[in-house]
This record gives structure tokens, C-alpha cells and sequence, in this order.
């Protein structure tokens, strides 16, 4: 039925809180913040997770996210430490993350034996290239599509445009386009006019006036579905 999937990388076939867990706290460690890590890495998280909505919404780019988070980090604590270095240092170590979701490599090999296969993400283009060029799902892939690279976020058209196109498709409806972002990934499907598919694992509740063509908790499920 689908001759295209379209699949998000982070928390879809990528474990990103592990990937993130492990480059948040090689960041600090070390760093002369003067109050306890666990609350500095919270407060990193909060800073950090506004700006990715700003991304989603356009008032906000991947190229400042990168030392823009931790500038609002220091200047809410007070620190005179360098933002570009702090964000380099992290980008370094989450370009190491490669883990993937249980399931993810095999769900891959797959839909790679059945169609070609585009990763359609939000992020950082070094980053993102980088972890997908060392995971071991790199030869399933027929074509990355990352935001910064395009100039737009998910759920922005132009993202799934781009997917199409960089593998020649022209026909909306044999495509499928599958991730865990209600708001990015689910509504930027639907928006488009292809079928969808949402990775729902904690079972949230759907906050959108749409619904997804499918919803699934495992990868495994997925398979079933093409
Ligand atoms: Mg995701």
C-alpha cells in the first residue's frame, strides 16, 4: 500500500533521552555553577524545551539554538561562562548518541526491503548527520531531511516536500509519514495530506482536532501496518 515512509528520527527510531541524558551531563560535569547539577541540568531542560517549541513555531532557528540555550541558562543563573562554548561542548557529545529505540533497526531493514525510507527531523545538521551516519540503520535510509538544512521545521510543509523530492515521489497518498510529535510530526502529516501514523508509547492523549491514521504503542506494531 505505501511505496514511501517518511518516519522522524527522536524518540521514533532514536533513543534521544538517552542520547541527551548522557551529553547533558558530560556538559556540566565539571562546571562551577555554584548550586547542585541536578538542579542546573532541570533548569537546562526547561530553557531547552521552550525553545524547541519557538522552533515549531518559527521564531526560533537551529543555528542560535545551539548557544541560545545555554545563554539563557547562565544569564537566568547568573554565570558568566562562555554560551558558544558550552553549546559546542554539547553538540560534540550529542553527536555521539547513536542508540536506537528497541525495535528501531529491525523495523528499518524492514521498510527498506519494501520502499525507500527518508528520516524527516527537526534538528541540528551536523548533529543529526552525524548519528545517523554512525547507527547502524544507516543503510536503510534513502534520504535525510533536517530542519536547519531546509530552513523550516516540522510541522512546515516544506519539510515533507523536501522528503518527496529527494527521492522523486509524487503521489501523496502512497506515503506514510510516522512519529512521536503530535504537534510536529502527526499534524504536519495530516496538514500535508498523507496518512500518518502516531508512536504513541506512554499512551498520551491526543490533544489535536485531527486524528492520526494509525496510532501504535510499540515499533513492533508498525510492521503489521505495511
Ligand atoms: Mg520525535
Amino acid at each position: 500500500m505505501y511505496k514511501l515512509i517518511l518516519a522522524d528520527a527522536d524518540d521514533t527510531l532514536f533513543d534521544f533521552s538517552a542520547t541527551e541524558h548522557f551529553a547533558v551531563e558530560r556538559t556540566f560535569t565539571g562546571m562551577d555553577a555554584g548550586i547542585p547539577q541536578e538542579e542546573l541540568i532541570a533548569e537546562y531542560h526547561r530553557i531547552n524545551k521552550i525553545l524547541w517549541k519557538e522552533v515549531e513555531i518559527g521564531t526560533m532557528d537551529t543555528k542560535r539554538i545551539r548557544s541560545e540555550r545555554f545563554r539563557r541558562l547562565f544569564v537566568k543563573l547568573n554565570l558568566r561562562h562562555s554560551a558558544i562554548e558550552y553549546g559546542e561542548r554539547y553538540i560534540g557529545y550529542l553527536s555521539e548518541g547513536t542508540t536506537l529505540l528497541d525495535g528501531a533497526e529491525e523495523l528499518c531493514r524492514m521498510w527498506s526491503a519494501r520502499c525507500p525510507l527518508v528520516i524527516v527531523t527537526n534538528g541540528i545538521a551536523d548533529v543529526q548527520r552525524t548519528r545517523i551516519e554512525h547507527s547502524t540503520i544507516r543503510n536503510f535510509i534513502s534520504g535525510i531531511i533536517i530542519s536547519e538544512e531546509v530552513g523550516k521545521s516540522k510541522p512546515d510543509a516544506r519539510m515533507f516536500e523536501a522528503a518527496l523530492k529527494c527521492v522523486n515521489h509524487t503521489d501523496k497518498q502512497s506515503v506514510l509519514m510516522v512519529g512521536d510529535s503530535l504537534t510536529s510530526d502527526i499534524l504536519g502529516g495530516i496538514n500535508f495530506g498523507i496518512d500518518t501514523c502516531w508512536y504513541n508509547p506512554k499512551s498520551l492523549p491526543n490533544t489535536l482536532n485531527a486524528k492520526p491514521t494509525y496510532q501504535v504503542k510499540t515499533l513492533s506494531e508498525l510492521l503489521g501496518i505495511i
